[in-house]
């Protein structure tokens, strides 16, 4: 055994929680974040981050591999960001609603990394500005018809928040997944303007093109399935996407809220090589502040320039996210800020893998070095359906209850991510590894004894 130590008591955040539950719906201020999701018995609640580290209010540190859900590029508390915006705060304010000068210094940022953007506009949440990329691209064609993949996660609004995470049993075949809403409350109506579709397969795509591409306003995809546990695109198959949806004159939309800022300079369409039409961006963006962007090429943006389809909202561009951004991009665009990132995680990701193997476990890895997931399986994912095929044979969340219990932090399903920032260290990576060889023979106990699954053997 190594000397890790186990985590000690978290009883004020037991008591935290119960007195949320008084006044919050849930106790929580986002559905991930509750029990349900995994944070069993009762959610960590966090008094400070500071770099790769939170400390939890009952003093117990964390290595921390969820960074936010993914905005702590470069970990809890940059410091140079934070300057830059409580320079700003104390400067000048934090909104007005007016037009000021860190706007465009911003906008030149993201437009001069992220190929796909010439104009942009800023906003406040990845879902809201999915929603708007959805509102330009059926301006921009006329059309109304949306094609989404299964397993994808768009944020929640009503027009998109479809198929998200279907219960296979009700998910209907897999070449014609059934539309299904990923909520109640989600008019019913809207089923007509989506079409979904399982990812990875050129040939569905082609033959939903081939019967009714003439209706389809724009097909929306993750570049990699940040959202089923960080699944990759076979060789080819954005490019093919780029192709068919040319071909029709539909808009291609790349949801970077995940892979932009974070599995390379330029996004996941630079590290692939596919330009689409629009691409939102958030969470790294502003390494931690609240901050989204919406853009794409001058064609489909000039519509919003006019004023012929609407964009707004009080708090956008606000002087503090915009001084975020700047700062966010000067740090992330230095000399190898990316290669030691993606190598870094790399190397947790082949580490763990082998600390698997040598427990006797099927495992592989999937996604980019900043963004990817450990798989108990010998084949990857390809699409919703194989991924959630290795969920219901997991471990993964008792070797996670494992590593929380030692300090180190996990998003709790096998369909999360490690999720790894630029404050993150070699030691860092090497105590992970010493960690997880730790606990990994009771994984292996625990599959051989059948304790798998989304529940982890606990009923
Ligand atoms: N798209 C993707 C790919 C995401 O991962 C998320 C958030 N996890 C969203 C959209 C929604 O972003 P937000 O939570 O900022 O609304």
């Amino acid at each position: 055994m190594s000397n890790v130590s186990t985590r000690r008591t978290t009883e004020r955040s037991r008591q935290l929680f119960e007195r949320a539950q008084m006044y919050l719906a849930g106790g929580v201020g986002s559905g991930t974040r509750a029990p349900r999701s995994g944070w069993q018995p009762h959610p960590i609640f966090i008094d400070h981050g500071s770099g790769s580290h939170f400390v939890d209010v009952d003093g117990n540190d964390y290595l921390d591999y969820m960074m936010g859900q993914g905005p702590l590029i470069l970990g809890h508390r940059p410091a140079e960001v934070i300057e830059a915006v409580t320079r700003t705060l104390a400067e000048r304010g934090s909104l007005a609603a007016l037009c000021h000068d860190i706007e465009a210094e911003a906008a030149a940022a993201v437009c001069e990394r992220i190929p796909s953007v010439d104009l942009l506009r800023f906003g406040n949440s990845g879902t809201e500005c999915v929603a708007y990329a959805l509102r330009f691209a059926r301006a921009y064609t006329g059309r109304t018809t949306v094609v989404r993949f299964e397993g994808h996660y768009h944020g929640w609004s009503d027009a998109i928040h479809w198929s998200a995470h279907p219960d296979l049993a009700a998910a209907g075949p897999i070449d014609a997944p059934t539309v299904s809403p990923s909520s109640t409350g989600i008019p019913h109506e809207l089923e007509e303007t989506l079409i979904v579709l399982p990812w990875n397969d050129v040939d569905a795509l082609e033959r939903t093109f081939i019967e009714r591409g003439e209706e389809i306003a724009a097909v929306i995809t993750e570049p990699i399935m940040g959202n089923a546990g960080g699944v990759l695109p076979a060789d080819g198959y954005l490019q093919a996407m780029r192709g068919i949806t040319s071909r029709y004159g539909a808009v291609l939309i790349f949801d970077e809220v995940l892979t932009g800022l974070r599995v390379g300079p330029g996004g996941a369409q630079e590290l692939f090589g596919v330009t689409p039409d629009l691409t939102v961006l958030a969470k790294a963006l502003a390494a931690g502040f609240p901050v989204a962007a919406v853009g794409g090429n001058r064609g489909i943006m000039e519509f919003v320039a006019e004023g012929r389809t609407m964009h707004g909202g009080t708090y956008n561009s606000n002087v503090l996210a915009c001084a975020a951004v700047v700062a966010a991009m000067e740090i992330t665009g230095r000399p190898r800020f990316y290669e030691e990132l993606l190598a870094r995680g790399e190397r947790l990701a082949d580490g763990l893998v082998e600390v698997a193997r040598d427990a006797g476990l099927p495992a592989c890895w999937t996604g980019a070095g900043s963004l990817f997931q450990l798989w108990f399986g010998d084949q990857a994912p390809t699409e919703y359906r194989s991924s959630q095929e290795l969920v219901a044979q997991s471990p993964f969340p008792l070797f996670q209850r494992e590593l929380l219990a030692r300090g180190v932090l996990l998003q709790p399903p096998q369909e999360g991510l490690f999720l790894i920032s630029g404050a993150h260290t070699d030691s860092d990576v090497d105590h992970t590894l010493a960690v997880a060889a730790e606990v990994m023979p009771a994984v292996a106990r625990a599959v051989a004894e059948g304790r798998v699954g989304p529940t982890g053997g606990v009923r």
